[in-house]
């Protein structure tokens, strides 16, 4: 074959040796972004409109060769990209990739696979069967839950909620639906005040109706109050309601605060309702075994969800869903079509599980990455995301300047500024508002916030894996001098 024929042929995909040429190519891009991410702004300087702009209106008639894509790349996406892998990506909970992550998809793409049922790809099944069993050993979780990986915490946590909905099942709900019964009771599903809107989201895709949730009021340190939880239960029994979920959050969106699993598994036992335990961020800190507390009572929940892709390096997407209850799972959700029949009865039809049919080969990033780096690797990085963490948390209590706004029991620390002589609540939001869009405007540093009691709190998150200590007094030095500027 001709080496330097186009790949513009009428029909077949790209001749192999093209595939070759640029995949290597495109190896030594991303391996050379990644070296020289740091002289990227972490936050991209551009207005709504920009990037659909300099884009062709319609594709093109005729195949473009490799190097146009590529040129493209650099000068039409590039300018629009947030860099989540680049070391002062401090925001939201941050979301690294890592090489073997990356190289992972790369062979998830080659392979393509459809991993809907056992027989579809038996490798794919059973290494994600392999896999949800290593994370229950890094995670110390009990050996009787079962596992699945989804593509996101708000896809895990709907799944959850869809289950503990069809253990009730003499509403036959699956069968009936909820529309148009007024004999069916109004069903409760409670979270703290502090919980993942994707709970919400969840109970609207279900059709419970936000209505439906009800929101626990937090402590002092924003942890669910477990005595709360019992009146508001028992005062939605008297009410006509039947309780159908309780979620839990461990490690909450705005300052990471830990519900407390035993005691508010003691009453979802007591009061028989499914018990789902939301730990998409932090759930990964209990590869540590100092860390294991957060999971105190895990064994009375009956589903959990962890996301891998939020805080150990996994390229997005993959999250982590455990259940005592498959079978209560698999109830809300298989059918049978004929021509996808499995013959195994011993083999897992893991599209039995969930809404979707095709599923990606994720398995593959999480067993490059446990293996690449080794549970003791991975341990190491953590554990160093939290000393980091601690040891910002300090320099904030020290700092006569800065004020925290809440316990720091993971990698991420909320703060904000507090000069002595300002008291005022509106102008200290403001204050920390134009801190936060000083901060971020350099493009040197990406922090988010949250509000905490009305009080707008600046959230730094440290858990990239290309984040060090260098990075993180990098943020504070620029911190202080930016509010220095602004109180000048
Ligand atoms: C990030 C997060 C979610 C949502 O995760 P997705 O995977 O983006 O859907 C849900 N709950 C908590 C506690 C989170 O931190």
């Amino acid at each position: 074959m001709n080496e330097n024929k186009p790949a513009i042929k009428s029909l077949g995909d790209m001749p192999t040796s093209e595939l070759k040429k640029y995949g290597h190519q495109f190896v030594d891009w991303i391996a050379a972004y990644l070296d020289e991410i740091e002289n990227y702004p972490v936050l991209p300087n551009i207005k709504p409109g920009e990037i659909k702009n300099i884009l062709p209106e319609n594709p093109p008639e005729k195949g473009e060769s490799f190097e146009s894509i590529i040129a493209d790349v650099n000068d039409k996406i590039l300018p629009g990209i947030t860099h989540w892998n680049h070391p002062d990506f401090m925001a939201y909970f941050n979301s690294t990739s890592s090489g073997p992550g990356i190289l992972a998809e790369l062979l998830s793409a080659g392979l393509n696979v459809n991993a809907m049922a056992w027989h579809t790809c038996p490798s794919a099944t059973e290494l994600e069967e392999k896999m949800i069993n290593w994370y229950k050993k890094i995670f110390n979780l009990p050996q009787n839950f079962w596992g699945i990986i989804y593509d996101t915490a708000s896809t895990s946590s709907m799944h959850a909620i869809a289950a503990a909905r069809e253990q009730l099942s003499h509403l036959k709900i699956r069968e009936k639906g909820m529309i148009g019964r007024s004999e069916l009771p109004r069903l409760r599903i409670y979270s703290s005040e502090q919980a993942h809107f994707s709970i919400d989201k969840s109970v609207i895709t279900l059709g419970f109706g936000l209505e439906s949730i009800r929101k626990i009021p937090v402590d002092e340190k924003f942890r669910m109050i477990p005595g709360k939880l019992k009146e508001a239960i028992k005062e939605d029994k008297q009410n006509g309601y039947l309780p159908c979920c309780v979620v839990a959050t461990v490690g909450t969106t705005s300052t990471t605060s830990v519900d407390n699993i035993d005691e508010i598994g003691t009453i979802c036992s007591e009061e028989n309702i499914w018990l789902h335990v939301d730990a998409a961020y932090a759930g990964t800190a209990a590869i540590l075994p100092e860390m294991q507390w957060i999971f105190k009572g895990i064994e009375k929940s009956d589903s959990l969800v962890i996301n891998p892709h939020k805080w150990m390096f996994t390229p997005i997407d993959l999250s982590l869903f455990l259940t005592k209850k498959p079978d209560v799972l698999k109830r809300a959700f298989s059918l049978s079509a004929e021509y996808l029949a499995g013959e195994n009865e011993d083999a897992t039809d893991f599209m039995d599980y969930g809404i979707q049919l095709g599923r990606r080969f994720r398995s593959l990033k999480s067993w490059f990455i446990m293996r690449y780096f080794g549970v003791e690797g991975l341990q190491n990085r953590i554990r160093e995301h939290i000393r980091l963490a601690k040891e910002f948390a300090e320099w904030i209590d020290e700092n006569p300047k800065f004020e925290r706004m809440a316990p720091t029991p993971f990698s991420v620390v909320c703060f904000r500024a507090h000069p002595q002589n300002i008291t005022d609540e509106d102008e200290l939001n403001e204050l920390n508002q134009k801190l936060l869009d000083n901060i971020n405007s350099t493009g040197k540093l990406f922090l988010s916030h949250t509000k905490l009691n009305n009080k707008f709190v600046i959230r730094i998150a440290i858990s990239g894996i290309r984040t060090f200590e260098q990075n993180v007094n990098d943020a504070r030095n620029l911190i202080e001098q930016k509010l220095n500027e602004l109180l000048d």
